[in-house]
């Protein structure tokens, strides 16, 4: 099923027509459902069949010894990884004693729907046991987004012939059995039993069990209450096991009768607080959600996205599979992070297991910049996670001899759990990726008491950090050494020019925002010397430019090491770095992902346009594309060079990750970034959003495949709406009263409700497209207006 679309073209929602048992796992991720503090994979109800059971808690891990053949200093010691906590989504159906197990009996119909607008997952089944007897079941899912330790499911089973005897077994299973794990470094380590039982309760038609993870300690609680509709005459049942929760409900149901089982799930977790406290928590929730009800809960869920759709809608013509796939994008980056409350986002979300569990730059770079005009509470939390992470990155800095913080590559909790350092700690980009996500959220929202407190502090420690890992030259210079840029295939290299420019921009905006607030800054111990040599650093930073072929290496020498030979490289040797050692992709021009493209991206201003485009036809021939985060970029300055047609492809690509599961892995999670980055394709490739400055600038142009664009983007409070048209882009303020944008470099002043219309600039024609390393160009995408485009081939890619 690889690189193929199983699912139908549907603007508002995901659908899956029968039953693709051997694509289970991949079908679990796409229809997983999150609210960012939970996370439910799309196992079946029953239970089994499964590709991969998953329920997550956002923060929970287990620890586990990072072992290595050589240490040494500075190595970490332990990493994390998250579990698969208590499953509370199995409702088990007997029909006249036989399992409701679809692998037996005649399957009649089975029908699956994500809908965006509803924030449900619905199911439709008809189904013949190996007796003979049908039974249809309907099922309806949810994690609510407003009552974020809450998940439910409405659950109905009607017979079709009989009289019938049903069972239903709705249960709480802590420590199911996982399959194996696949061997590959990108999957998760397969934990045994993370969960030693506290406590299990039940009575009436709920239960509680409690647990804590062996070594990190955590406790978590899960329970369950259900409420019962159907014919008169039922019995049911309570009862635990330290591991298990279980309620049965049994009926005999005439044809056409109905039994109905409202299951509402509730989590809670803690690592300091009592197993009474927890306990209660979780029992509480429960009668929160019990006063509310099903359909209360469920009319909730659809104003909450009402509200989201209505501020951060894309809208496409022309193109109904990547208008399906950009909607699914931003409904699980709004899953990702909607109530994740001072947790982290990781590069999954809460879909699958994939890398650990872990957040990385990814949230920051790709998935932050859509949340911050989406959802900009969400991204708050998420910073004052990365803060009060904050002990963590000023110890890991000083074990590595740096001042200030330096935060983890990869994590959970906070600590640094990379157990690689050339493609780990050597990341150090990662303090300016958050940086830049500071100040990118403080000017969108104007969040003042964010900025003077823990934004201040944020950029003060990554501003120490850069200082110390930097140093100025002989000839003055600030050099930043040993560092490995975003691009995966080269490390520990000098001058990297994404690293030295985020750095700078880092340097700068810490300088400025302490000159705003010095009273706050002093307090953290800044003085006007301290200031003084970040803007010093900042001004003098070195960005190496190989002036013979007149291109920006990716970093010092870049541009003087061999080619790959890519010529002699099969397609299944891709993603090289599963087929070739490190060694040999270090050495030579040979890259992973964008790099220096998306410094051309992030930092526009310090490049000219001539530069861009040649740097970007010198790149593309290296860019093998072996990361999801790197389609997204290049779509951007393909479109900033006017090789839209080229973009359309990528931003494709950046779109269709996951549901056509590019890289052969969505089984294990989303990829939440590319996800983020369908978004960021359009709107600032298509869009040619640039948010840098005080105002945002537009530089729009649509390529031929699409007939119209528009998006909505929520600024200071006000909503902000563009629809662009190959003739024509109009900018609506939608709510608010005034705001200053630049169009094409002029400044228009919006006022509510008065549209203002500038002519999009039509391209006379398009440079010569790009060449790609043989065998990675981006499929193409053909337009067909009003009809579903497919896409032809597809790379493998992480
Ligand atoms: C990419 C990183 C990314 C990580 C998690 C890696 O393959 O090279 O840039 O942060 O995946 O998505």
């Amino acid at each position: 099923m690889s690189g193929s679309n199983v699912f139908t073209i549907d603007p508002w929602g995901l659908a899956e027509q029968g039953l693709d048992l051997p694509g289970l796992a991949r079908a679990e991720s796409v229809f997983a459902l999150s609210n960012g503090h939970i996370g439910l994979r799309a196992n079946l109800d029953e239970g089994e069949p499964h590709g991969l059971p998953g329920t997550y808690l956002n923060g929970v891990f287990e620890l586990r010894p990072l072992p290595y053949a050589e240490g040494g200093y500075g190595f970490p010691e332990s990493g994390q990884s998250v579990i698969n906590v208590t499953n509370g989504k199995i409702i088990r159906l007997l029909v006249d004693d036989e399992p409701f197990d679809l692998r037996y009996g005649e399957l009649r119909s089975h029908r699956r729907m994500l809908d965006f607008r509803e924030g449900v997952l619905r199911r439709d089944a008809e189904w013949t046991s190996p007796a003979g007897r049908t039974v249809k079941v309907k099922s309806c899912r949810l994690v609510s987004l407003t009552q974020r330790a809450i998940a439910a499911i409405d659950y109905r089973v009607t017979a079709v012939d009989g009289p019938v005897r049903i069972v239903l077994q709705s249960e709480l299973v802590a420590n199911e059995q996982l399959p194996d794990g696949s061997g590959d470094p990108r999957a998760a380590a397969v934990l045994e039993a993370p969960l030693v039982g506290e406590a299990a309760h039940a009575s009436g038609m709920k239960a509680v069990l409690v647990h804590r993870t062996r070594f990190s300690g955590l406790r978590v609680a899960a329970g369950m209450d259900h409420l019962v509709e159907g014919p008169e005459h039922f019995d049911a049942t309570a009862e635990c096991t330290e591991d298990q929760g279980r309620f049965s409900v049994t009926t005999v149901l005439k044809p056409g009768e109905q039994l109905r089982l409202v299951k509402l799930i509730s989590y809670g977790w803690s690592a300091t607080r009592s197993l009474p406290a927890v306990r209660d928590q979780v029992e509480a929730a429960l009668t929160a959600a019990r006063f509310t009800g099903w359909e209360g809960l469920y009319a909730e869920q659809q104003q909450f996205l009402k509200k989201f759709w209505d501020t951060s809608d894309v809208q496409l013509d022309g193109d109904l599979e990547l208008q399906q796939a950009v909607r699914f994008a931003l409904f699980h980056v709004l899953q990702a992070g909607a109530r994740s409350e001072e947790r982290a986002i990781p590069a999954k979300g809460l879909t699958g297991p994939g890398y650990d569990g872990h957040t990385f730059w990814d949230t920051e770079t790709f998935v932050l910049p859509v949340l911050t005009y989406a959802m900009p509470s969400a991204v708050k939390q998420v910073l004052t996670w990365r803060h009060g992470t904050l002990p963590m990155a000023r110890d890991r800095a000083a074990q590595l001899g740096l001042a200030g913080a330096l935060f983890p590559w990869r994590t959970i909790r906070g600590e640094e759990c990379s157990g690689y350092w050339p493609a780990g700690t050597a990341a150090f980009h990662i303090g300016a990726d958050i940086a830049v996500a500071v100040a990118r959220y403080c000017r969108a929202t104007g969040d003042v008491d964010f900025e003077r407190t823990l934004g201040l502090e944020l950029l003060v420690e990554t501003a120490r950090m850069w200082r110390s890992l930097g140093h100025h030259d002989s000839d003055g210079r600030f050099r930043i050494e040993g560092v490995t840029g975003p691009d995966e295939y080269s490390a520990v290299s000098d001058n990297n020019v994404f690293t030295n420019l985020m750095a700078q921009t880092n340097l700068r905006v810490a300088a400025e925002t302490v000159t705003r607030y010095m009273h706050q800054a002093s307090g953290l111990g800044v003085d006007t010397e301290e200031a003084a040599a970040w803007r010093d650093a900042a001004a003098a930073m070195y960005i190496p430019y190989d002036e013979r072929i007149g291109i920006h290496p990716q970093a010092d020498n870049f541009t003087d090491h061999q080619f790959w030979d890519f010529e002699n490289t099969p397609p299944e040797k891709y993603p090289l770095l599963l087929h070739y050692p490190y060694f040999d992709l270090y050495r030579k021009q040979v890259v992973k992902q964008a790099d220096l493209v998306l410094a051309m991206q992030v930092r526009g201003d310090a490049f000219t346009p001539e530069q861009k485009a040649r740097n970007f036809a010198y790149y593309e021939r290296l860019t093998v594309r072996d990361s999801s985060l790197s389609a997204c970029t290049q779509a951007v300055i393909a479109a900033e060079v006017g090789q839209l047609d080229l973009a359309y492809d990528y931003t494709a690509e950046a779109a269709l990750m996951d549901l056509h599961d590019l890289g052969g892995n969505t089984k294990d999670g989303l990829h939440m970034a590319s996800l983020a980055g369908a978004c960021i394709a359009l709107v600032a490739g298509f869009g040619g959003l640039r948010d840098h400055d005080e105002q945002l600038s537009f530089r729009p142009r649509l390529p031929a495949g699409l007939g119209r664009l528009s998006f909505a983007m929520v600024v200071r409070d006000q909503l902000l709406h563009v629809e662009i048209t190959h003739q024509r882009t109009v900018y609506t303020l939608r709510r608010g009263t005034v705001m200053t944008l630049l169009h094409e470099g002029e400044q228009l002043k919006l006022e509510q409700g008065r549209p203002v219309g500038r002519p999009t600039a039509t391209p006379a024609g398009q440079p010569e497209r790009c060449v790609q390393p043989p065998g990675r160009e981006p499929a193409r995408r053909q337009a067909q207006a009003g009809l579903p485009i497919g896409v032809v081939e597809h790379l493998p890619a992480e």
